[in-house]
């Protein structure tokens, strides 16, 4: 509250019950106990780099060992699960099933603005979670938000939209480029021409200079904690996400 007109009318929720999730952590609990059982196996620093479909239905999924020279080696599988993130697409129609041919890639990435100050970082302790603008998606709520990376409290604001074409945050700026086929190009302009508003949000969002941002932060924080987060981000202190 502090910064904000006394007279001003806010209404907000608070639950004391919220918490950061580590996912690193479940993935490690998840596996572990995986890993107690028989026919399991966890391949680290391997990538999956094709797919043929076999007479039997089955799959041979072609997998280079990122450690050794990228020594590639098939597998072979009744199921396939592509968990890929932003390079599930390409997966996707790497494999060539025709389901895969209306799916494509939206270029959108996300940036936080991001401070490590102690001042700042030791005096929030929450997630603070405001409203949508006008036909932003429902994950661009703005946010201040505590955050643990790797045993370290930083405070993030965002998200601010961002134009990509990369698909993961270390893919290719080709990504979107190389998975536009003849099939997908329609829908994708139909999700533009349907979702007019998006388009605008997003066009908006992509001109925002720093200053702008600054200013969105005002908005959701006008005391003086916005002022050393604004410090610290124009510092170029920026995280990045592609979506
Ligand atoms: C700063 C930030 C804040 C976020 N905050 C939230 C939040 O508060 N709540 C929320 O729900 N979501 C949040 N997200 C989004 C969330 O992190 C993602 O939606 C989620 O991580 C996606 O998980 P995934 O497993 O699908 O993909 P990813 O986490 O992207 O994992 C995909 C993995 O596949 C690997 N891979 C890619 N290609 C291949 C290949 N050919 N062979 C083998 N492996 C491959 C990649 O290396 C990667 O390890 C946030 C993201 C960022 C960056």
């Amino acid at each position: 509250m502090e910064g904000r007109d006394p007279n001003q009318k806010v209404a907000a929720t608070r639950t004391e019950i919220g918490t950061d999730v580590n996912y690193g952590e479940i993935t490690r609990q998840l596996v572990g106990s995986l890993q107690k059982k028989e026919n399991f196996t966890l391949s680290l620093n391997s990538e999956v780099r094709g797919f043929k479909r076999n007479a039997d239905n089955t799959w041979s999924v072609t997998v280079a060992d990122l450690k050794h020279n990228d020594e590639e080696h098939v597998i072979k599988a009744k199921f396939v699960f592509i968990g890929a993130g932003g390079a599930a697409l390409k997966l996707l129609q790497e494999t060539g099933i025709p389901e895969a041919e209306n799916y494509a890639g939206f270029p959108v990435g996300g940036q936080f603005l991001v401070s490590e100050n102690p001042d700042v970082v030791n005096r929030h302790l929450a997630k603070v979670y405001g409203q949508a603008s006008v036909g932003a998606p429902p994950m661009s709520v703005p946010h201040i938000d505590t955050r643990i990376l790797d045993g370290k409290r930083v405070v993030l604001f965002g998200p601010f939209a961002t134009f990509s074409t990369k698909f993961l945050k270390n893919g290719s700026l080709w990504d979107l480029l190389s998975s536009t086929t003849t099939s997908n190009v329609g829908p994708m302009v139909d999700v533009g021409l349907d979702n007019f508003d998006l388009v605008k949000y997003l066009i908006s969002q992509v001109m925002l200079s720093d200053d702008d941002r600054f200013e969105a932060l005002k908005r959701v924080l006008p005391g003086r904690e916005a002022s050393g987060l604004a410090s610290v981000a124009g510092g170029s202190a920026r995280a990045d996400h592609q979506a």
